[in-house]
C-alpha cells in the first residue's frame, strides 16, 4: 500500500524498491495517485481502492485497477467503458466486500445481485475479491476478526462457484498479515508494517525504523533573561537561554500542539525542549548548555519510538503523524 503519498513518506522510491522485490501488486487510494505513480514510471499493476466515478477515464487511459464496492461504481464502470472502449477483451476488476468494517464494500445481502449482474457482463472479470478487517491488531476484537475473515470465506466461495476462472483473495494489512495467517490467501495488502510499524512488540522487534524527520538549526542566538520567545511572547526565558531557530512549522505538518516544551527535538544526541508556539515555518528550541552550531541537524522524530511517543502526544497513531507530512518537505530515499 503506497497510497496518500507512501504513508507521507514519498511513494516514487518505496513502489520502485518494491517492484523489484517480488511484490505483485501496488495499492493506492485515489486515481491520481495511481496517475502519479504510472508517470513515475511505474509497471506494476496498481490497485485504486476508492476511484473517482467521473474519473474511470483516466483508469482506463492508465491501465489501473479499479475496485468496485456497490452497484453504483459498477455502473460507473460500465458506463466508462462504453465510452472509452478498451482492446481488451476482458476487463479486469477488484470487488470489495463489506464483512463487518462498514466503510466500502458489497454487504453480504447484495452478494447474490452482484454475481447476477457480473454474469450479465462476460467482458468483465474479477481479478480479485477482497475485504478489509476492523480491528486487526486488537486482539480483544479477536474474535470479531475471525468473523469476518469466516464471513469472507463464504461469500468468496459463492462468487467463486459463479465464475468459470479463478480469481485472487486477500482480507489481510500490515497486522492481520502477522496475527491471522492461516487467512493469507492470495495476498496480502501491506502498510504501515512497510513503514517500520506493527503492533505486536514480539514482530516490532524484527522491523526495523525507516524514517526520520530533520532539519538544520537555521540560526542560534543568545537571549537575556526575561525575553521572550515567538508569538504572543509565549515562550520565556527563566534565565539566559540560547535559542536555535529550525525551519519546521506547522505548514510542514508538524502540530502547534508540540510547542511550549510539550516535545523535544534530538540534536547531537541531546534532547531540545519547544520554546515558545510553533510559527508556520519554524520553530523555536531552548538548546542551553548543549554543544551545537549553526546547520547542525536536529530530529524531530528518529525512531519508532519517537515517532509513536509523538503520536500519543497528540493522541493519534503513527500512520497520522507520517501521513500529515507535508508536500514541501524535501523526500529523500535512501537505500542500501
Ligand atoms: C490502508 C489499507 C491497507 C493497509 O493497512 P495497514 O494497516 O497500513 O497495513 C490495507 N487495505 C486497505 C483496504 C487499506 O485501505
Amino acid at each position: 500500500m503506497v497510497k496518500a503519498y507512501g504513508y507521507g513518506l514519498g511513494p516514487f522510491g518505496v513502489s520502485k524498491l518494491v517492484e523489484n522485490n517480488a511484490v505483485d501488486y501496488l495499492g493506492v487510494a485515489n486515481i491520481l495517485e495511481g496517475v502519479e505513480l504510472r508517470k513515475a514510471g511505474i509497471t506494476l499493476p496498481i490497485m485504486i481502492m476508492k476511484p473517482e466515478l467521473e474519473s474511470f477515464d483516466l483508469i482506463i487511459e492508465y491501465q489501473l485497477s479499479p475496485v468496485i464496492f456497490s452497484f453504483h461504481s459498477f455502473q460507473a464502470l460500465l458506463k466508462a467503458l462504453k465510452k472509452y472502449p478498451t482492446k481488451l477483451e476482458t476487463y479486469n476488476i477488484n470487488i470489495k466486500i463489506d464483512t463487518g468494517m462498514h466503510r466500502l464494500g458489497f454487504s453480504p445481502e447484495e452478494v447474490p445481485e452482484l454475481i447476477k449482474q457480473l454474469k450479465k457482463h462476460t467482458n468483465i472479470k474479477i481479478e480479485s475479491v477482497f475485504s478489509h478487517l476492523a480491528a486487526s491488531d486488537q486482539p480483544e476484537h479477536d474474535e470479531f476478526t475471525h468473523f469476518q475473515i469466516q464471513l469472507f470465506e463464504k461469500l468468496s466461495g459463492e462468487i467463486a462457484q459463479s465464475t468459470p476462472y479463478k480469481f485472487d483473495k486477500h482480507i489481510l494489512n500490515s497486522n492481520g498479515a502477522l496475527r491471522f495467517t492461516h487467512a493469507q490467501y492470495d495476498m496480502v495488502r501491506i502498510g504501515i508494517g512497510l513503514y517500520g510499524f506493527v503492533s505486536d512488540p514480539k514482530d516490532a522487534k524484527h522491523i526495523k525504523n525507516v524514517a526520520v524527520l530533520k532539519t538544520k538549526i537555521a540560526q542560534l542566538k543568545t537571549i537575556p533573561k526575561g525575553d521572550s520567545v515567538g508569538y504572543g511572547r509565549r515562550g520565556l526565558a527563566k534565565k539566559e537561554t540560547l535559542i536555535a531557530t529550525v525551519p519546521i512549522g506547522y505548514a510542514d505538518g508538524i502540530s502547534r500542539r508540540i510547542g511550549n516544551g510539550n516535545w523535544q527535538v534530538k540534536l547531537n544526541g541531546k534532547f531540545a525542549p519547544t520554546i515558545g508556539s510553533v510559527c508556520m515555518d519554524m520553530l523555536m528550541i531552548d538548546v542551553t548548555g548543549i554543544d551545537c552550531k549553526e546547520d547542525d541537524e536536529a530530529f524531530i522524530f528518529y525512531d519508532q519510538a519517537s515517532t509513536k511517543q509523538l503520536s500519543e502526544l497528540l493522541q493519534t497513531i503513527p500512520y497520522e503523524i507520517l501521513s500529515s507530512i507535508s508536500p514541501r518537505v524535501k523526500r529523500l530515499f535512501l537505500s542500501k
